[in-house]
């Protein structure tokens, strides 16, 4: 008993301390802050869902992680007047060929309504909680760096609700080779329901994905795995879909508060959106460390250390720009 028992746990790779930190108290101090009355529901063509932009950015840089985009840039503009952006950080990886890992959450929700006494839809739930997460995750991996084979890029959507326009555009705007993707894994509602259930779709398409998260569900969260087809298109996961990237939402049911202005910061349940934050960590970890692109041969042992960050600078951004007409 006391031999298996030790087995197993020698077995389990152990939780790096900086996925432990995923906390509730760190998921529910960002839902509270992006949730807030002051920044009016996030609506996407509002100047309140730029200032959400600018603080998620903030929270990139302040965690380590680097700009996302071609030139040092962490917003990507969408052709649409007063849009907000799509904001992109990266965690570049060891090895330029081990291709990438996209982290994806929508920022933006909806404009106030004209009539009642709340008017604002806070959108703690819809969604703060993923964007919360997102930042938890990219910040839990930074002090990983070293052990990423893979990029792991972080993005936090615009326009989502007003029909994936910021994901729709990331896709349109890549100049990346699609099989350079390992996967997206996209958090869309992840903090109320049952406290220990989370939802994934799209797993028939991501058998890699899908193993690497049952490995790192080390909480023992109950995953309801493809139960609800019709969310696959509903969400910022769609367009990377439709170009043949492997592709996970986490979700929630819809709940009495959803899309209504009580999707409020003190109800979300900040413990199960922590805890889908440290399996997703984990599972990133799992995948960015395994070669699972390509057959590219071992470093060299004698490689100068500034000539491998060089090639592993910004795979994504040296793909960009080599695409460029
Ligand atoms: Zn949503």
């Amino acid at each position: 008993m006391m031999q298996t028992l030790l087995l197993a746990v020698v077995l389990q790779e152990v939780v790096p301390p900086s996925i432990q930190q995923i906390s509730p108290a760190r998921i529910q101090a960002n839902v509270d802050h992006l949730a807030q009355d002051e920044l009016y529901g996030r609506y996407w063509l509002s100047p309140f869902a730029q200032e959400a932009a600018e603080w998620i950015q903030l929270q990139f840089e302040e965690a380590g992680i680097k700009p996302g985009l071609p030139d040092d840039a962490w917003f990507q503009k969408l052709p649409v007047e007063n849009a907000s952006p799509n904001v992109v950080g990266m965690i570049p990886g060891t090895d330029p060929k081990a291709g990438i890992i996209a982290i994806g959450a929508h920022y933006d929700h909806l404009p106030p309504r004209r009539r009642g006494e709340d008017k604002i839809y806070n959108g703690a739930d819809d969604n703060a909680s993923g964007t919360s997460g997102l930042i938890e995750i990219g910040r839990a991996l930074v002090p990983l760096k070293s052990r990423l084979k893979a990029s792991v890029l972080l993005i936090a959507f615009t326009g989502e609700e007003a029909g994936l326009m910021g994901s729709r555009h990331f896709v349109q705007e890549m100049n990346v080779d699609p099989k350079r993707f390992i996967g997206l894994f996209n958090l869309d509602m992840i903090s109320r329901g049952e406290e220990d259930v989370i939802f994934i779709e799209g797993a028939a398409k991501a058998p890699q994905l899908i193993a690497a998260l049952r490995r790192a569900n080390r909480t023992n969260l109950q995953l309801k795995i493809d139960q609800h087809p019709d969310w696959l298109s509903r969400s910022d996961q769609w367009p990377f879909l439709e170009k043949g990237i492997p592709a996970l939402l986490f979700s929630v049911e819809d709940h009495e508060d959803y899309h209504q202005v009580t999707d409020h910061a003190d109800k979300i349940i900040a413990s199960l959106a922590s805890r889908v934050a440290q399996m997703v960590a984990m599972a990133v970890l799992d995948l960015a460390e395994e070669k699972t692109l390509g057959s590219s041969p071992p470093s060299e042992p004698g490689a100068s250390e500034s000539g491998v960050t060089d090639e592993a600078k910004s795979p994504s951004e040296r793909d960009l720009k080599e695409t460029d007409p």
